[in-house]
This record gives C-alpha cells, structure tokens and sequence, in this order.
C-alpha cells in the first residue's frame, strides 16, 4: 500500500476562487484528489467556510483546519509527505514550523512543484 501524500491549501491569494484569486486551479485540487492525496484547506478564514467552499465545490475534502493549527494534521493522518500551498511568507513560516515542505503559489514555482507533484499529468504543470 502506497502511503499518502498530504496535500493542504490556502484559499485566498492562493486558489483560484480565493479572494484575492490566486493561480491554483480548482482543477489541480481535483486531479491531486484523484490521484489519492489527502487534500482539504488550511486558512484564516473559519472552519465553517473553509466546508461551505469545498461543499460548493463538490470535492470531498479531507481535513478544514485553521492556519496556525497546520501541525495538527501531522497528528491526524499519518501521511509520506506533507505539503502546504500557500501565498505568502507566512504560509511559508507555519509550513515549516509544522515539518511541512512549502509550494508557493507563485507563477514560476508553481509550474516546477506541479511538476514534482505529478509528473505525468502534463496539462497540470503547464
Ligand atoms: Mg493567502
């Protein structure tokens, strides 16, 4: 049995659909869920919406958790790897603080850790 790969996202400035929008596709949320990470939300914003948007979504998320609550996850699922998609330098400060690796939710990185992600779908890593 493959172990999982945990996969959280920060919603605004980082998805699509975040406000502000970032460049993350629902997409990718959707072909990381079908490869079999385990994927949900980590955000400012609270529990109860971080839910409501995946519900919106139709996506089957995983876990909801607040930011500063990210090491949490470790504690919950026993995963390979662990990592955080995130906007800023702060996202960057709890993902390493909680042993995450950090992908930056920037144009040139994204292209490079969609890649390492999943290496064989490539309309994701364009
Ligand atoms: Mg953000």
């Amino acid at each position: 049995m493959t172990p999982a790969r945990l996969l959280s996202f920060d919603i605004d400035g980082t998805l699509e659909i975040g406000e502000p929008p970032g460049i993350v596709p629902v997409a990718l949320v959707r072909t990381a869920k079908r490869l079999g990470y385990l994927v949900g939300s980590c955000s400012d914003r609270p529990l109860s919406y971080q839910r409501a948007l995946w519900e919106r979504l139709e996506i089957a998320a995983d876990f909801t958790v607040l930011k500063h609550r990210l090491a949490d996850l470790r504690a919950r699922f026993a995963a390979a790897t662990y990592y955080h998609v995130g906007d800023t330098d702060v996202d960057e400060r709890f993902a390493l603080d909680a042993g995450f690796t950090f992908l930056r939710a920037d144009a040139v990185a994204h292209r490079r850790w969609a890649l390492e992600l999943f290496p064989d779908a490539g309309s994701m890593a364009r």
